[in-house]
């Protein structure tokens, strides 16, 4: 159940800061369910296997990017950009619309300090948000399924 302070919709636009594109620790690491990992393979023509290989590995069980830039910097970002932008991982497309987000406290704290994108840009409305968050909730669960 989502708090009244966003029954109205939210304005969000991204600004292109690339913040949540920059990890934060374990926390941060990119995850991804294998349809991201086939979806990105096939962008990079690459097969799964190689893909996996190259880009990603797993903490605790769980498939995520590799974190290869001493600065935590997505090696998928390149000048401030998504160069996997259309193919990106469901968890960079539902930003940051995610149920551990949105509560009072941590939105009104933390995720709007640290994304210039909320509060720009058109409402999202609250059904519109309520789909984004059903459809990262979706994903998380295939993540969690598909844990080795
Ligand atoms: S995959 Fe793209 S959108 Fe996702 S964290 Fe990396 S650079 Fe950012």
């Amino acid at each position: 159940m989502l708090n009244k302070q966003f029954k109205n919709g939210i304005k969000f636009k991204c600004q292109g800061s690339s913040n949540c594109c920059v990890s934060h620790g374990q926390n941060g690491y990119v995850y991804l369910s294998l349809k991201d990992a086939i979806r990105i393979a096939k962008y990079l023509k690459l097969n799964i296997d190689e893909f996996k290989k190259d880009y990603c590995e797993y903490t605790d069980g769980y498939l995520h990017l590799k974190e290869i830039k001493k600065n935590g910097e997505c090696r998928f970002l390149s000048e401030k950009k998504c160069t996997i932008y259309k193919d990106r991982p469901t968890q960079c497309r539902t930003w940051p619309f995610w149920k551990e987000n949105m509560k009072v406290k941590e939105w009104n704290i933390n995720i709007i300090k640290f994304c210039p994108g909320i509060g720009k840009g058109n409402k999202v409305s609250l059904s519109k948000i309520k789909k984004i968050i059903k459809y990262d909730l979706n994903n998380e669960m295939e993540i969690i399924n598909e844990k080795k």
